[in-house]
């Protein structure tokens, strides 16, 4: 009982908690605005235009984790200050995405514009349009806020982890598992960042509106779900063989080969439908569509290789709690229902030429079983 009313009087946010998230998101903001980066034009929308999106998110990672040290040597903050406070975060940063899908939801729906990507999509029920979102890609002091918060989840994820790393190490629990998981999930948001261009031709930039659903996973679930692992191994001690380190190793290698090559693979083609894919010029439906590569193996390769990928960061916790399986099993459940609504905007979208690609490439995600 006193545990469970701890947990819930830690879950109350404190305005230690408020300060950081503030603090955060306005370092976010000042590093989208000021840090130099390569400007990266997205997808032509359906009038024609096409926004433009500063990629400079690896130097603002750098950056902050400068800073985050920086300050921890210096004495002015902790070095787990996040993973001390993680559950006032987790309900700070609830309340706020309530407040910004709500301001999302208002501001949309009164917007007057004509532009494709801020022209509201109204359908009168409350609930569906502040859930999906009202507009396309809305915009805030010219900082496109879908690619901001996208950002800012993903880097959030990997400062919890490296929070709940340095309380591991002051706790004297770090182990193979624990390293292997830091270092799959660091080298992950890092590749992110780094190719942090190809996010403008993905399916959350180009057909998601902004609602609660892409504010909340954005800014909740993917940094405070997607860590579960390393809070599990910070209470549960795992002697991993060396064989199952091993394995877990290859499982990465494998969905990382698979994950970045396939989503390079597309990005490369949209750009120069003409480039050499695997050595050998592009098979090329109607024009349009890539047949080559991973995109003729399965028409979502890269839905693939991230559920293996998300394998990897779970398998070197062992196999004696589902707890810290949430992810892969999330991304699963996540990434079919993606792939089906992937496959209706296309199929519309490409008609006929969408269906010569999947006679030709029969395979949803799984090659010779889905
Ligand atoms: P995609 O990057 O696959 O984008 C889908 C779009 O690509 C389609 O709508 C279509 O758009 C275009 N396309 C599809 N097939 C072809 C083809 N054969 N040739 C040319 N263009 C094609 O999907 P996502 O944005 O969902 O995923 C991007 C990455 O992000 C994936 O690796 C995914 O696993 C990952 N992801 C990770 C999540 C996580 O929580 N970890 C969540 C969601 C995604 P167009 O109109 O431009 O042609």
């Amino acid at each position: 009982m006193e545990v469970e009313a701890a947990t819930l009087a830690a879950l109350v946010p404190s305005w230690n908690s408020v300060l950081l998230l503030v603090s955060y998101l306005g370092y976010l903001a000042f590093a989208a605005l000021v840090l130099p980066g390569k400007v990266v034009p997205g997808a032509v929308l359906t009038d024609g235009s096409r926004l433009r999106y500063p990629c400079n998110g690896l130097l603002a990672l750098f950056l902050l984790l400068a800073l985050i040290v920086t300050g921890a040597y210096m004495e002015w903050m902790s070095i787990t200050v996040i993973a001390d406070k993680g559950l006032e975060l987790l309900s700070s940063t609830f309340i706020f995405s309530l407040f910004v899908s709500l301001v999302l939801y208002v501001a949309g729906s009164s917007s007057r514009s004509q532009s494709s990507s801020l022209r509201p999509h109204v359908t009168g029920n409350f609930i569906h349009d502040w859930w999906f979102g009202v507009q396309l890609n809305p915009q805030f002091m010219g900082v496109d806020l879908k690619f901001f918060l996208i950002r800012a989840g993903m880097m959030a994820w990997l400062l919890i982890n490296l929070s709940v790393l340095a309380k591991s190490y002051l706790a004297g629990t770090v182990n193979i598992s624990v390293i292997l998981y830091q270092i799959f999930c660091a080298v992950y948001v890092i590749d992110y960042f780094y190719y942090e261009e190809f996010m403008t031709s993905t399916w959350d930039i180009i057909a998601e509106r902004l609602g609660f659903m892409l504010v909340f996973g954005d800014l909740v679930f993917v940094p405070f779900t997607f860590s579960i692992q390393g809070w599990w191994l910070l209470k549960n001690e795992v002697e991993l063989p060396k064989v199952a380190a091993a394995a877990s190793f290859l499982v990465f290698v494998i969905g990382y080969q698979v994950f970045r090559e396939a989503n390079k693979q597309k990005y490369v083609f949209k750009k120069n439908p003409k480039a050499d894919i695997w050595g050998k010029p592009p098979k090329v439906i109607g024009g349009k569509l890539l047949a080559s590569g991973y995109w003729g193996i399965s028409r979502h390769c890269n839905y693939l290789g991230d559920l293996i990928l998300a394998l990897s960061f779970s398998l070197p916790c062992g196999a004696s709690s589902v707890i810290p399986y949430f992810y892969p099993i999330y991304l699963f459940i996540l990434l079919i229902w993606r792939e089906r609504r992937d496959e209706a905007r296309c199929s519309q979208k490409y008609k006929e030429v969408w269906v010569e690609y999947c006679k030709l490439v029969p395979w949803r995600i799984f090659p010779y079983v889905y």
